[in-house]
């Protein structure tokens, strides 16, 4: 027997209230039950996303939102630019050309993040109307931080929408939709929301509702307007995915007991600490520049062979589920989560769990200093943490 614990960036663990409420007999979607359950839902959503506009609830997974944005936001041979800084953003290229657009394609060197520069230089190489910009506001396959709010203004001033992936920062990060004037903000549910896989949000803006009339691709699964009249009235366009909506509810009333505030401050903390823990062993981040408040990516001290052993030894001997690093980081990085229901006590054993398989693999790392460093800032904000 060995307890096992979930610290990658999504899914994420769930708490115990949140399985329950979705173990309990399911309620048909068309009553009164559940359309007051599923309208408490989309209260909580637009809390979060700071929006007076409706966050429609899609049965997908993230990704799903994403088309979703593209589909009704542009017309084939529309131009966005695609800010990519990791695996993420290159999938806002790949639908991009699925779909028929024109994408412009920033990449940004492994690690860094890309901003109002990038897009000034991308704006000098392009001739005629830019249609939207497609980014991430947290790269989760590096842990970078993308600047939101700079990129946003951007859009504003150069005439384009900005449509941000916040899948690993919604809920993590305050992402104040109205007030910065995002275009489509999407988030999913097995990150920060701390239920399962298997829905995803999005909201638009005024200006974006107003595109959405006029695009010419073609949509029916994800046509953002048939659902925006019917989850109006609580309901949704097709069966809705009924237990995780309960999930959601359930997971928002958890939320809502400490509010978006303080956890966005508790997330800052559990970064810090994971970051200072790191370096406190001696090794180094991915992106020390713009390093994200969901998911610290750690360098791996030894080639990639053996670097590739890393999480695997942290999850079979250890019992403690990471994520590794993707395509040409693949045995370079560990990931270490912070976002959604983690707290003081998980960092620290992701720090100590990454130790040891550290020294097994033959590093030399001095004993607890991973978990000493990441006390430093932890001991300090216990205040916050505990509240
Ligand atoms: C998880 C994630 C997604 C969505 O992936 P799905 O597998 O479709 O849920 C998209 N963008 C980012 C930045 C993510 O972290």
């Amino acid at each position: 027997m060995k307890k096992t614990y979930l610290l990658t960036p999504g899914p994420t663990p769930i708490p115990e209230r949140v399985l329950q409420s979705q173990a309990a007999t399911i309620p048909h979607h068309r009553t009164p039950e559940f359309e007051k359950l599923f309208g408490a839902v989309q209260l909580s959503l637009q809390s979060l996303f700071q929006t007076s506009q409706p966050v429609l609830t899609l049965a997908s997974s993230g990704t799903g939102a994403m088309e979703a944005a593209l589909v009704n936001l542009f017309s084939p041979g529309d131009r966005v630019i695609c800010l990519n800084a990791g695996k993420f953003g290159e999938r806002w290229v790949k639908l991009a050309k699925a779909y028929g657009l024109d994408p412009f394609e920033v990449r940004a060197p492994t690690g860094e993040a890309l901003g109002k520069q990038d897009l000034e230089t991308a704006r000098a190489q392009i001739v005629g109307p830019i249609a939207g910009v497609l980014f991430q506001a947290n790269e989760t396959s590096t842990g970078v931080a993308l600047p939101t709010q700079e990129i946003t203004q951007w859009c504003q001033e150069n005439q384009c929408l900005s449509v941000c992936d916040a899948i690993t920062a919604c809920g993590v990060i305050p992402l104040p939709m109205d007030a910065w004037g995002i275009d489509a903000l999407i988030t999913g549910s097995q990150k920060a929301l701390m239920i399962p896989p298997g829905l995803a949000f999005i909201a638009l803006s005024e200006k974006a509702w107003a595109r959405q009339s006029q695009s010419r691709l073609p949509k029916f699964y994800f046509d953002l307007a048939r659902e925006r009249k019917l989850q109006a009235k609580n309901q949704t366009a097709w069966t809705p995915a009924i237990s995780l909506i309960c999930g959601l509810h359930a997971s928002f009333l958890e939320i809502e007991k400490t509010g978006w505030p303080v956890l966005f401050r508790r997330f800052d903390v559990l970064a810090r600490a994971t970051r200072a823990g790191v370096l406190a062993m001696g090794l180094e981040l991915l992106s020390p520049n713009a390093p994200s408040t969901s998911v610290t990516a750690v360098q791996l001290p030894m080639p990639p062979e053996a670097g590739a052993k890393i999480p695997k030894i942290m999850r079979d001997r250890y019992g403690v589920v990471v994520a590794g690093g993707q395509d040409e980081l693949q045995g370079k990085i560990v990931r270490l989560s912070h976002l959604g229901y983690m707290g003081p006590f998980d960092m620290m054993t992701a720090l100590q769990a990454l130790e040891w398989s550290l020294c097994d693999q033959g590093a030399n790392i001095r004993s607890g200093s991973g978990v000493a460093g990441a006390l430093q800032v932890l001991t300090q904000e216990r205040d916050i943490l505990f509240s």
